[in-house]
């Protein structure tokens, strides 16, 4: 679906909408467990500003292609963000319910600005009541892998964006 040449672009594209956003201010982008940790890392590297990070990681979906919108929190981050600009990382946007718990999460800890990055979105399914201010490629409903993205922790090593087939 994407190749690694389109990510390439589109990754440095978005590092340069976040950096221009967030012109001399820090921030802290949160990469959401385990799929979103190659965009994340690739992000990370294609922002200029004073940037850190930090890994949050939640279970959604087990091994089924199915939102379960039961969220359980796995391992929750470990630095202060009490007014600081927090920078959602997420692979993929699908129906919203994991991102609608992890901002509630992080909102507690009372961030200055929550904002949210993600490389997928499938625009059809998701409801999630914010804005979502960066997007790499919208997407329609199919099931993806690679990237970083898996399915039964499978394919996520690959270099480019595929669909999952149905066998
Ligand atoms: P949502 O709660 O339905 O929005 O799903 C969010 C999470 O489920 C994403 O962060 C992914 O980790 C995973 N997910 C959703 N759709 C896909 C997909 O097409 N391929 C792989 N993982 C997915
Ligand atoms: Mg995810």
């Amino acid at each position: 679906l994407i190749t690694k040449s389109k990510l390439k672009k589109r990754v440095s594209e978005l590092g340069k909408e976040i950096s221009n956003f967030y012109t001399n201010q820090e921030i802290i982008l949160i990469c959401i467990l385990k799929g979103s940790f190659i965009f994340a890392a690739d992000l990370f590297r294609a922002v200029n500003t004073n940037v850190k990070i930090d890994f949050l990681e939640i279970s959604s979906y087990g091994e089924e292609k199915i939102s379960s919108g039961k969220v359980v929190l796995k391992k929750d981050i470990s630095l202060e963000i009490q007014n600081k600009n927090v920078l959602i990382v997420e692979d993929i946007i699908d129906t919203g319910l994991s991102l609608n718990s992890i901002y509630k999460l992080l909102e507690q800890k009372k961030p200055a600005s929550i904002k949210i990055c993600t490389l997928l979105l499938k625009e059809k399914k998701h409801k999630v009541p914010y804005p979502i201010q960066f997007v790499g490629f919208k997407i329609d409903d199919e099931f993806v892998v690679g990237y970083g993205m898996d399915f039964g922790e499978k394919y996520r090593n690959l270099k480019y964006i595929g669909i999952l087939q149905e066998s």
